[in-house]
């Protein structure tokens, strides 16, 4: 192999490039790796880090998340990523929402074998010294893990470069992508096989084959903060509001009540597509979100009262006042023909999009499906 020269070219530093690297690499194949910025700085360094199984729809997502777990646990072995395994508490705050939660359990729960357990009465009151208490339930997605991205992406890099010498390009542009070549800002680079993975730009590269499948953008505002009364969380935390969003409760009866309440009592949260999760970071400290607008580009206009309703759900859920530290923008591909798509563009020419913001929780299964195909 030349420098020029690879099995695979893999666009874009995101969870998906990294894991179609890495699914290769282990292979024994020669991959490059172009990213157009200095480190990676998309939607997976933005997120929660939330490696779920426990909220995916039947199907595909959940038979994904569920070869993923496994992934991510020997990829956190080998790059010696952080990697909570707690699992998630989810809180029921409501009569809906728990009787969702009863309702989860008994059935779909139980046929589809999602490993969890609904916490009630004294499991409920006895967890963090009685600090969540006021809920009515809590679903403990025993599967559930989760890393903090930001630190998580760039120790995967390096240990994909020093330990299965995969080669990267950052601050390089792909300008072109051709069966067997790509045109890049340091130059022309050849590859049996090029995978793009480039999240929610779907203009730069293989404009016609993605404007097919009528993606959109998906826009968030983040935080991090610190509780004041200090709380040692291990858990990723959700609240029922996510039942109304994820696909194992949201296509539930019982959750046309919660919808409902919601619509009644806060239509702001459904305007504004909030829902509100919480990772805890190896340093103490809280990632929250999230909102959810939709549309063909992400307005670059952060709204004061998301942020507000945020902040007032977490500390609500938590039982504590937070002090903001960090507000930021997240942007996701959504809305296309399905959770996430490959497109055979050209011959050797491959794209894999997430259109659901479930990346991280299916990347490596969706990663070592496609080179699988591709590599065998
Ligand atoms: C705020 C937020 C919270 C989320 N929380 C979770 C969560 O907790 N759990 C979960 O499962 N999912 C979560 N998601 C979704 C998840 O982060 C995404 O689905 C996933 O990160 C998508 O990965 P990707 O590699 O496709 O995209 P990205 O991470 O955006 O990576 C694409 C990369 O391609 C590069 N690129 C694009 N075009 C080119 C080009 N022409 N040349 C060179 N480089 C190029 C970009 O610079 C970028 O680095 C969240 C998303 C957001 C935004």
């Amino acid at each position: 192999m030349t420098e020029t020269h690879s099995d695979l070219i893999i666009v874009g530093a995101g969870i998906l490039g990294l894991a179609h690297a890495w699914a290769a690499a282990r292979r024994g194949l020669r991959v490059t790796v172009f990213e157009r910025s200095h480190t990676p700085l998309g939607a997976s360094v933005r997120n929660f880090g939330q490696a779920l199984v426990s909220g995916q729809a039947p199907g595909p997502m959940l038979e994904l998340a569920r070869e993923a777990r496994q992934l991510w646990v020997a990829l956190a072995q080998a790059a010696g990523l952080s990697l909570r395994q707690e699992g998630s508490l989810l809180f029921a705050r409501t009569e809906a929402e728990e009787a969702l939660l009863v309702a989860f359990c008994a059935g779909r729960g139980q046929a589809l074998g999602y490993r969890s357990e609904l916490l009630r009465g004294a499991a409920l009151t006895e967890l963090y010294g009685g600090r969540f208490a006021h809920h009515r339930a809590a679903l403990h997605g025993l599967d559930d893990q989760q890393l903090y991205s930001r630190e998580a992406l760039p120790q995967i890099v390096d240990y994909l470069a020093t330990q299965l010498d995969v080669r990267f390009h950052f601050s390089t542009l792909v300008r072109d992508v051709t069966p067997g070549h790509v045109l890049t800002t340091r130059g022309r680079f050849d590859a049996a096989q090029v995978v793009v993975c480039s999240g929610h730009d779907y203009q730069t590269l293989l404009a016609g084959p993605l404007a097919a499948l009528e993606p959109q953008v998906c826009q968030l505002q983040m935080l991090r903060a610190r509780l004041r009364q200090p709380l040692e969380l291990r858990h990723a935390v959700l609240t029922g509001l996510s039942c109304v969003h994820y696909g194992a409760y949201a296509d539930l009866p019982e959750a046309e009540a919660i919808r409902e309440q919601i619509r009644r009592e806060q239509p702001e949260l459904e305007r504004w597509g909030v829902h509100l999760l919480i990772s805890p970071t190896p340093h103490g400290e809280l990632i929250i979100g999230d909102s959810h607008a939709y549309g063909s580009d992400a307005s670059p206009f952060n709204a004061e009262a998301v942020d507000q309703v945020l902040i007032d759900l977490a500390q609500h859920t938590l039982g504590g006042e937070l002090e903001v530290l960090e507000r930021w923008q997240g942007v996701y591909g959504c809305r296309g023909p399905g959770p996430f798509s490959i497109t055979r563009a050209a011959p050797g020419v491959t794209a894999v999009l997430m259109h659901t913001g479930l990346g991280m929780s299916v990347g490596p299964a969706l990663g070592e499906r496609v080179i699988a195909e591709l590599f065998g």
